[in-house]
């Protein structure tokens, strides 16, 4: 996500107007949140006295980059005793604290084992000039190469890509932890076919419940109530439906090849605008034009996910319901000359 949001650990539950209107914490919620930071707290605290203090070219062999993001650079190596391939992520020590490394590193390691999740080897590294954990190497680029702008994905690789997300995102929600960071560049693909992907990039990944602001502009992907946090000072207590709200703009992506706006703000963004419209009328003729070609089903399940509001927005696992059934009139979706919203890249 742009910018940078300062933050601070879970908290009390805000009782103003404002807050519960942008969907406030229940005790059981802040204490999830709690106990998600503590066990984070610990891990960090043990993986700081076991960092490996060593230049990664001792170690690993580079091989070739796997790609660039806006915080770190990840390259395919090889171990150079025993050959094994590894991807390894490097964040400079200028732009990222110790503090930080830690909670990327500790959180990946913590979400690992689930099957759409990139599973991380418990190898950190802090040379000179940067640290570095280890992941598995996912060889297929990312979501974004997949998505043809206009198009999108064929739908039933729209639909085995949703469902892993889901459960990805099911089993982060399950642990207390927000994701906040979903977009195709995140999404790791394992085969040509785009059968298998894998959730990567922990690097903003949050205990429920920390409280953030968003300094910098949104994006498509950033969910209503954190565009509306300058309402609350102290910062906005972050949900799991922050991650649905993502969740639904990324399957819009997928079925359309459009981002269905370019930032989710009222009287800004006409193509949002357009969306709240229909949203309220519910009637064919205020359908926006990024949205023709979808089906009722599809419409159902967008339209809980991207509920402006986030105590009424469907959570991630409403997915579940809709899976199976057609979410594009395919043949129409293709040919369609729309004008609206931005290409998937
Ligand atoms: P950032 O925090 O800077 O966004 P990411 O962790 O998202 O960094 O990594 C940047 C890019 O590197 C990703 O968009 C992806 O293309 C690639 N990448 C990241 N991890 C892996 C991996 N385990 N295997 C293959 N490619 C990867
Ligand atoms: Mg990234």
């Amino acid at each position: 996500m742009p910018g940078k949001q300062p933050e601070t650990g879970p908290t009390e539950a805000p009782e103003d107007g404002a807050a519960d209107s942008l969907g406030s914490l229940t005790a059981e919620e802040l204490q999830q949140g709690q106990e998600a930071a503590l066990a984070l707290e610990d891990r960090m605290a043990l993986s700081a006295q076991t960092l490996v203090r060593a230049e990664v070219e001792q170690l690993y062999q580079e091989v070739r980059p796997l790609g660039q993001g806006r915080f770190g650079r990840v390259v395919l190596v090889t171990h150079r005793k025993k050959g094994t391939s590894l991807a390894l992520k490097q964040l400079p020590k200028t732009s990222t604290s110790l503090r930080g490394f830690l909670y990327e590193f500790c959180v990946g390691l913590s979400l690992g084992t689930h099957p759409a999740i990139v599973a991380a080897y418990g190898i950190g590294i802090e040379s000179a000039n940067s640290y570095s954990f280890l992941t598995e190497p996912v060889l297929h680029g990312d979501l974004i190469t997949f998505i043809q702008p206009k198009v999108g994905l064929p739908q039933p690789a729209a639909q085995r890509c949703t469902e892993q997300l889901t459960s990805a995102l099911e089993h982060i929600h399950d642990r207390g932890l927000v994701y906040r960071d979903l977009k195709p560049e995140n999404v790791l693909v394992c085969d040509p076919a785009c059968q298998r992907i894998k959730l990567a990039d922990f690097g903003h990944t949050r205990p429920r419940g920390t409280l953030l602001r968003l300094t910098g502009p949104p994006i498509p992907y950033t969910a209503p109530e954190l565009c509306a946090s300058p309402l609350l000072p102290e910062g906005l207590p972050i949900q799991p439906a922050l991650d649905a709200w993502a969740l639904g703009v990324l399957v819009f992506c997928l079925l359309t090849g459009y981002f269905p706006w370019d930032q989710p703000l009222e009287d800004t963004d006409p193509f949002y605008e357009d969306f709240l419209v229909w949203r309220a009328s519910g009637q064919a003729q205020d359908r926006p034009q990024p949205w023709f070609g979808l089906t009722p089903a599809a419409d159902t399940l967008l339209c809980g996910l991207l509920d402006p509001h986030p105590r009424r927005r469907s959570p991630v696992g409403a997915i579940q319901g809709f899976l199976g059934r057609p979410w594009r009139q395919d043949g129409e979706a293709s040919g369609l000359a729309v004008e609206a919203g931005e290409g998937g890249r």
